[in-house]
């Protein structure tokens, strides 16, 4: 279903938001909007006819109402900084841009059965100070973007935390479908007011799942779990050099099998570190959280060294005393800090100090910089040959373009990894702009040949990705159909047009 609007249905609909949300929520004025649509990604700005500010759940459904009425999609962002991905640009267009930044309650936080209900602009900071200021033992399974990104739409997007999926941690969603109906997923929609959320699938189908990387509906708020703060975290940071990739691939692989790895772990290449630190980095740096007392330290401790060393050139495990020194390493500290959920600006301070060009004091304006950033991002079976070999396709294709890729594998559990392959370029130059969508290009194409998946994707390529023939695809789009018939929630969104 694609919405081909006419300019008189725009008109009706901006006419029809005026009224539903007030004139000043509706931003109409071309250059305001094509500011707006400046990305990181160095995409092309499509016909983006007004820029709509929610406030509330009822502001939701009544800008829903309206884009239906009239025609007219409009592409829902959260705090809309979804960098390397296409920040604010929408996969089709004529499309409005739904602004949910406003709608940022924490409607409640559950101590004992760590979790919170937060509405799509409740950002990593904000949560993160709620939990501090309440003295309240929890902390957050952050990301290494900004501190003022928003939690749910990461976790919609099937981003990733340090500690885990962002998706995983979902217990229940409220979403606005495109006939207005608000929908609480699970137990939720039975719940009393006073009763905690406490199991994630309801009875039947689950239906959570079908509103992440989606366009079914608009999501308003999310169940989303805590961690227990536990009573000690330890980095593990194991140096190791290129020729042992697979090995250690496979042997991280076992340590999860047994229980000793638990979070995902973050595998850095040396032009990933660089983005991050000063220092001579070793070819491969793999960094995971250690937590527990004591005792489960010291086992697990003992177990790494026994079992990795062998095959790297360096362990350490740094605690809470040696990030919080006079100069310390950036990059282990902002790792530190994301494991102990306290949001940090590390990441991008570090790609900010790789580029040329002015640092903007705000860090939050990536996308008003130079600064170009595409992500590619394969999964893999967590098996050491297929990584090597990925590896070697990812290095090969970018250096045909005369690009180095900044790559990290994130071991997920003993089955699968994350691959994040960063192609950074100069966007006041137009060689360098073309240069990275074409390697970008051919990195999709070539691996998806080759056989391997992704497990999100930037805009650009989100119809090469999901236009596919299976009955998979073919189920999604017929329930697309059921629930959004006339296409006006975020048109092509990891969904083609068209049966
Ligand atoms: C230095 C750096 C580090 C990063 N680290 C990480 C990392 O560790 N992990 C990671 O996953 N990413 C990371 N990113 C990528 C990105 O910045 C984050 O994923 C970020 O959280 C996405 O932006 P956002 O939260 O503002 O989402 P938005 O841009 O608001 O939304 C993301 C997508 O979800 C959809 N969406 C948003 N809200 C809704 C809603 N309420 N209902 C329906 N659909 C919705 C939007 O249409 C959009 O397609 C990093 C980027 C940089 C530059």
């Amino acid at each position: 279903v694609t919405v081909a609007s006419t300019a008189q249905q725009i008109r009706s609909a901006i006419d029809g938001w005026r009224r539903a949300l007030g004139a000043e929520q509706v931003i109409v004025d071309g250059s305001a909007i094509s500011e707006l649509l400046n990305n990181a990604s160095g995409l092309n700005k499509p016909e983006v006819p007004a820029y709509l500010k929610a406030r509330t759940v009822e502001d939701v459904q009544a800008v829903l109402t309206v884009a239906r009425e009239h025609k007219v999609p409009v592409y829902p962002i959260s705090t809309g900084k979804n960098w390397g991905l296409g920040s604010r640009i929408p996969p089709r267009a004529p499309c409005a841009l739904l602004d949910l930044s406003a709608l940022n309650r924490i409607r409640e936080v559950h101590e004992k059965l760590h979790y919170a209900v937060i509405e799509p602009g409740v950002t990593q900071q904000q949560l993160a100070d709620y939990l501090r200021e309440r003295g309240l033992p929890l902390i957050i399974n952050l990301t290494g973007s900004s501190p003022n990104s928003s939690v749910l739409a990461n976790a919609l997007e099937r981003g990733t935390g340090f500690h885990r999926q962002r998706t995983d941690e979902c217990r229940g969603l409220e979403v606005v479908l495109s006939d207005a109906e608000v929908v609480r997923t699970g137990f939720w929609a039975e719940r009393t007011a006073t009763e905690p959320h406490f199991y994630r699938h309801g009875m039947g189908p689950t239906l959570d799942g079908i509103f992440t990387q989606s366009n079914f509906g608009v999501v308003t708020a999310m169940i989303l779990d805590l961690i227990p703060r536990p009573p000690r975290i330890a980095l593990m940071c194991f140096a190791f050099n290129d020729d042992a990739l697979a090995v250690v691939i496979d042997r991280l692989r076992t340590l999860y099998d047994q229980g000793i790895l638990r979070w995902i772990a973050h595998v850095f290449n040396d032009a990933r570190m660089n983005t991050m630190n000063t220092s001579k980095n070793p070819p491969w740096l793999a960094i995971s959280a250690v937590m527990g007392d004591e005792d489960q330290l010291a086992y697990y401790r003992a177990q790494l060294e026994a079992k990795l060393l062998p095959l790297g050139t360096s362990l350490a495990f740094i605690g809470e005393g040696q990030v919080d020194v006079e100069g310390a390493d950036p990059m282990i500290t902002a790792m530190y800090d994301v494991h102990r959920g306290k949001p940090t600006w590390g990441f991008l301070h570090g790609l900010y100090h790789t580029i040329t060009g002015a640092v903007p004091e705000n860090y939050d304006e990536l996308d008003q910089t130079t600064f170009g950033m595409l992500a590619c991002l394969p999964v893999l079976p967590m098996l050491g040959e297929t990584v090597v070999a990925l590896r070697a396709t990812i290095t090969a294709i970018c250096e045909a373009h005369s690009l180095h890729p900044a790559i990290t594998f994130n071991p997920l559990d003993s089955t699968s990894l994350e691959t994040v392959a960063n192609i950074y370029f100069d966007r006041r130059d137009p060689d360098a702009v073309s240069r990275a969508h074409a390697c970008q290009n051919e990195l999709h194409r070539t691996l998806y040949a080759q056989g391997v998946r992704f497990y999100r994707t930037d805009v650009s390529s989100m119809d090469f990705l999901t236009d596919r023939p299976t009955g998979h695809q073919r189920t999604i789009h017929k329930i697309g159909l059921a629930l959004d018939p006339e296409g006006i929630i975020a048109p092509g969104r990891y969904r083609p047009a068209g049966p």
